[in-house]
């Protein structure tokens, strides 16, 4: 299975014959909400009427007009929840009426980095709301492989941090940190939070350094502390602001033999000397999204047995998809997650 073969990328997977409410970026900053027909599912594909889509930072790249889309206009959204309302005629263990949530980076299975399990650094990985359409819509079609069971009744804003969640949990597994050890994480966006909750349910002590005090707030009720200006090092550092400088000066207060793990994507050139990594031993993570399938499996475990107790504790506010434009604008400054109520 390639990326074209999946139904979800192709140029046209529109029935034209009914319509359904999605939210378009018609221009940088601008957002409306428009009918598009319903997409029609293939074989190997699940029809979806979503539930919510959670906000993150790649979408406001792309919604501020830092990334580019395709084309406009142009459907954002790639963490998303929703019910399954027809399955393709080649799809097994999926049926009408289940709770899913949507895996959004499709990749091929079939290249050498796919087949080494290394999934995330598939060259032909279709990445949903970036390079093939996204999930602000009534009802998506993804393909099956990509769509996970989960528990019915859980809450909407629990199933929304699933992807990001998932992102973290691989930074953390990525890092190699054991129970009892403690930690920096820069940032306390919703990255950062969700890092910081997967952190804590691992058993480690999680200090967080984020200059927003309502955010460092959702992190301290996450079980985290703020950074204390005493100059002690750290075993184990996670970059999630994108930030410019703030690796750097994370780096400052990592310790001897230590392990940085970056996630946030500052686009400027590091300020640091080799000779600073060598002499520290320092190790240099860079951890791009998840593999498939191992890390979504795992979160959603993670999620049916409720650890931690509910992801959503992340999530701040939630708006209707009318007033998309109003939670993209807020979102940049939020005091956690933002999401799109589409039930
Ligand atoms: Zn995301
Ligand atoms: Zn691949």
């Amino acid at each position: 299975m390639t990326a074209s073969d999946h139904g979800a990328a192709n140029a046209s997977p529109w029935r034209a014959d009914v319509t359904v409410r999605a939210a378009v970026l018609t221009e940088p900053g601008a957002l409306s909400v428009v009918s598009v027909p319903e997409p029609s599912c293939g074989p190997g594909d699940v029809l979806i009427r979503m539930r919510g889509t959670g906000l993150c930072g790649s979408d406001l790249a792309v919604f501020r007009g830092e990334r580019r889309p395709p084309r406009l206009p142009w459907i954002l959204g790639h963490e998303g929840t929703g019910h399954v309302v027809e399955a393709g005629g080649e799809v097994s263990g999926l049926h009408s009426g289940q709770d899913v949530v949507i895996e959004p980076d499709y990749c091929c299975l079939t290249c050498d980095a796919c087949l080494a399990g290394r999934t995330s650094a598939c060259g032909g990985r279709a990445a949903v709301g970036l390079t093939v359409p996204g999930l602000l819509s009534d009802y998506v079609v993804a393909p099956a492989a990509f769509v996970w069971p989960v528990a019915p009744r859980l809450a909407p804003e629990d199933l929304v941090c699933a992807e990001p969640a998932t992102v973290a949990r691989a930074a953390m597994r990525r890092s190699g940190i054991a129970p009892g050890r403690s930690c920096l994480v820069i940032g306390a966006g919703s990255q950062g939070l969700l890092l910081c909750q997967a952190l804590i349910a691992h058993g480690v002590t999680v200090f967080v350094q984020e200059p927003n005090e309502a955010r460092l707030g959702r992190a301290r009720s996450l079980g985290a502390t703020a950074l204390p200006p005493d100059g002690r090092e750290l075993p184990y550092l996670f970059e999630t602001s994108g930030a410019r400088g703030a690796l750097e000066q994370g780096l400052r207060r990592l310790a001897r033999h230590g392990t940085a793990v970056l996630i946030g994507m500052d686009t400027s050139p590091l300020d640091i000397s080799p000779r600073d990594l060598v002499a520290g031993q320092i190790t240099l993570v860079g951890s791009l999204i998840y593999d498939h399938p191992a890390d979504f499996a795992q979160t959603v475990r993670a999620l049916e047995a409720r650890t931690p107790a509910r992801l959503g504790a992340v999530v701040s506010d939630g708006y209707a998809l009318e007033d998309v434009q109003k939670a993209f604008t807020a979102a940049s400054t939020a005091a956690g997650k933002v999401w799109i109520d589409l039930s």
